[in-house]
């Protein structure tokens, strides 16, 4: 190592950058694989209704088992899969796989609410979203009001009218799409303008905050006030503390989801939950587990 070291700086580089393409590209072919392999599963985390504590739906969160390294975050292969165009089919799955899981759920637990599905704006690109949308409620038997689409930012959406029809016919399916991670990266007020969304779901960065900083809790609030007067939906991402639970309650927030109340589960593990606590998740005033 310290040999390696001594060779020159750019040598030294060279060579790491080397080992990255190198692992990139192994990650790129285990990424192909990984679909035929079964290697990818859907966890469920509830969303609650803030004051009763009632499950209104679950978030399908994709999870990714691989054989040598382990459980890999989406948040490394998602943006990965965007720019290899694997997106389309991963996504395909997803929604295919999570509209099967909750229609059987909702067998057993008629009122468990909706399924939210991240789709990421390249998806909107390399496939017809309304037709696969359509064609998946149809053949699971998940009713479209059960439905959210999340759209998930990772770059800026190129062609905002393209999307904005889609979500439209979305719309008329009665398919409900929220914004992601409100207020980070390319979400944000523009797409407010021009998309025809159901509501928004407020970063988890901003939630952090409201009870510790007071510009924090002045960005929700100014948030809270827009989607208010353009009628949207919020839900309030990553409640850990039963503090920020308590100021969301002030604001007059209605869902949430976050630690404090569950964390993404398989899906045997909520219907376990569902049958225990009969839909009704209660805090108890320590959290179980809060990770910082
Ligand atoms: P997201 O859609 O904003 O999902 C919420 C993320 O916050 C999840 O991370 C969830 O596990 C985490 N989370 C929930 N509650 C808390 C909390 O109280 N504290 C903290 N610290 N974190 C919390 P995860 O599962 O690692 O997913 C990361 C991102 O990857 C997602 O962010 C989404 O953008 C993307 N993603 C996940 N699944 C899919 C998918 O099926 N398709 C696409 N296109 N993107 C996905
Ligand atoms: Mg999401
Ligand atoms: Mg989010
Ligand atoms: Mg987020």
């Amino acid at each position: 190592r310290a040999k390696k070291r001594g060779r020159s700086q750019y040598c030294y580089f060279a060579l790491e950058m080397e080992e990255q393409a190198q692992s990139r590209a192994m990650l790129e072919r285990d990424l192909r694989a990984a679909l035929h392999l079964q290697q990818f599963t859907l966890h469920y985390q509830p969303v609650v209704d803030l004051a009763s504590g009632t499950i209104c739906g679950v978030e399908a969160l994709l999870r990714w088992q691989h054989p040598e390294r382990g459980f890999i975050s989406p948040a490394t292969f998602i943006p990965f899969a965007e720019q290899n165009g694997l997106i389309r089919e991963l996504g395909e799955w997803v929604l295919w796989q999570a509209c099967r899981d909750i229609a059987d759920v909702r067998r057993r637990f008629p009122h468990l609410g909706y399924v939210a599905v991240n789709v990421s704006a390249r998806q909107w690109r390399l496939q017809d979203m309304s037709a696969l949308v359509g064609q998946v409620l149809n053949s699971t038997g998940l009713p479209a009001q059960q439905l959210v689409l999340e759209i998930t930012e990772q770059s800026f959406i190129d062609d905002l009218a393209f999307v904005s029809r889609e979500l439209r016919s979305l719309q008329l399916m009665d398919v409900r799409v929220l914004l992601d991670d409100f207020g980070t990266g390319y979400s944000s007020l523009s797409y407010l303008k021009r998309l025809p969304v159901h509501g928004l779901k407020i970063d988890r960065s901003f939630i952090h905050d409201v009870t510790e900083h007071p510009e924090g809790a002045a960005l929700v609030r100014a948030t809270l006030a827009i989607a208010d007067s353009m009628k949207l939906a919020v839900v309030a991402e990553g409640v850990e503390t039963s503090q920020q639970r308590d100021w969301l309650l002030g604001e007059d927030v209605r869902h949430a989801q976050g630690y404090l109340y569950a964390r993404p589960m398989p899906l045997d593990e909520l219907l376990a939950l569902l049958e225990a606590t009969h839909g009704r998740l209660t805090i108890t005033e320590q959290p179980l587990q809060v990770v910082s």
